[in-house]
């Protein structure tokens, strides 16, 4: 994404519940920060916010990216994969897999030492015996290439910071004292666990299973494959880090906050280096101009205080079903003040509610009980107002009401729903489903 533009390395991306025509990935310890950045959520292996991304992104393109970059294994179409192929969803080969970093690797180093990039950096490895005298390829000066220097290293520099998913802190003593760029995976019933790191001189890979495939609960590939590739890369020469590839770069503000690059109204700016072709990524979208009345206690509007008696202030906002889970991990984050009193009547567009699920358009797989009746579904709603009363309506029929914690369990028919939350403000929210019985 950061290669073609579409998102700065930091910029925040949603961790909220998912769920996408019937597919409900889920974050490995289960939980959700409600907004992360994209390079942390790289390092920490969040699987919301990669099958997010990758839903922006496309299925499509990233199955090509993935071909033309050397993986020989997709030999189905992108969907028959679906979105699980950010998770693991397609088998690789460790050949293939440590082939796509070497040339990942190559293409960086290239444009950091020639300020160019070779056509046959991006090419398959190659088995060679040690005492073999071959001829060193030569580059072919083609300026042709498909990853950019800058992308490369920003992807390089967040495998850095990798931690095991459990966040054993002994575990960052391994990258602390030699900077390596790594990253772990463990197949679907713990069959095999993998990993993968690099430095500029090298790249390691490691498998770890059984040659029959039986799979064992604890295999995985930041317990059995991590500690062997820092064996072996204790035993090999260490020459330092990639440089950052400068001339592929540009220094620009970037929202404290939001990670995006800055709008005009972002109060906590830092100088960033970046991707040169993510100065096209969109600015700060969660930095707005709220008016307050002198005593910054509450919001106004213009139809309930003089304008020139208001405080206009950027505060950093969420959505609301994102700040629902991100307040509780990030305790700077300030929720914006309520209307005053008398402003609250004069609102009609300010919105205080959001579907945590179902979320948009979505087919919701109702469990079928013994009895063979349709078991229940809980619904949830995320409210910015604390002791905020919903009011829950199923197809315009009101099913109940559920005060400052906005679950609901209903028992949806097989078809199509809509499901309406009205506030006692009257503010209102609508959603679309299909209810499925398994
Ligand atoms: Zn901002």
């Amino acid at each position: 994404m950061m290669n073609g533009g579409d998102i700065a390395p930091s910029a925040l991306v949603p961790d909220v519940p998912t769920s996408i025509a019937g597919y409900t990935p889920e974050n490995y310890n289960l939980t959700y920060d409600g907004a992360v950045p994209a390079h942390k959520a790289l390092a920490r292996s969040l699987n919301i916010p990669a099958v997010k991304m990758l839903q922006t992104y496309g299925i499509d393109k990233f199955h090509f990216m993935l071909k033309q970059l050397g993986m020989t294994t997709l030999n189905r179409p992108p969907s028959f994969y679906g979105l699980a192929l950010i998770l693991g969803g397609a088998e690789g080969k460790l050949y293939d897999m440590v082939g796509i970093y070497a040339s990942m690797a190559r293409t960086l180093n290239h444009y950091n030492t020639n300020k160019t990039y070779y056509q046959n950096d991006l090419r398959r490895p190659e088995y060679m015996l040690a005492d073999t005298k071959k001829k060193k390829k030569t580059a072919t000066s083609k300026s042709q290439y498909y990853l950019n220097a800058s992308a490369i290293w920003q992807t390089f520099d967040a495998m850095v910071e990798v931690s095991r998913p459990d966040e054993d802190q002994a575990w960052t003593l391994y990258s602390s004292s030699r900077k390596i760029a790594w990253k772990t995976g463990t197949s679907f019933g713990n069959r095999d666990g993998w990993a993968i790191g690099l430095t500029p001189k090298y790249v390691v890979g490691v498998w770890v299973g059984n040659a029959d495939g039986e799979g064992r609960p604890n295999l995985t590939g930041v317990g059995a494959a991590a500690p062997l590739l820092f064996d072996i890369f204790n035993k090999l020469d260490y020459t330092g880090f990639f440089p950052k590839p400068y001339l592929d770069m540009v220094r620009v503000p970037v929202c404290h906050q939001s990670g995006f690059r800055a709008s005009p109204i972002c109060s906590d700016v830092d100088s960033t280096w970046i991707p040169k072709t993510c100065q096209r990524t969109a600015a700060c979208p969660y930095h707005k101009l709220v008016h307050l009345d002198v005593s910054g206690r509450w919001q106004v509007t213009a139809d309930c205080e003089p304008t020139e008696q208001m405080v206009h202030k950027p505060w950093f906002v969420l959505p609301p079903s994102m700040e629902w889970y991100y307040k509780q991990k990030n305790m700077f984050y300030v929720p914006l003040p309520a209307y005053r009193e008398d402003c609250e009547k004069t609102l009609h567009t300010r919105k205080n509610m959001d579907f945590i699920y179902p979320k948009d358009f979505t087919k919701i797989f109702v469990p079928i009980e013994i009895d063979g009746k349709p078991g229940r579904v809980v619904f949830e709603v995320a409210h910015r107002k604390a002791g905020a009363t919903v009011y829950w309506h199923l197809d315009d029929t009101y099913v109940g009401q559920t005060t400052d914690f906005h679950q609901m369990a209903f028992y949806p028919t097989q078809g199509l729903h809509t499901l309406t939350a009205v506030d006692e403000n009257g503010e209102s929210i609508k959603t679309s489903f299909e209810a499925v019985n398994k």
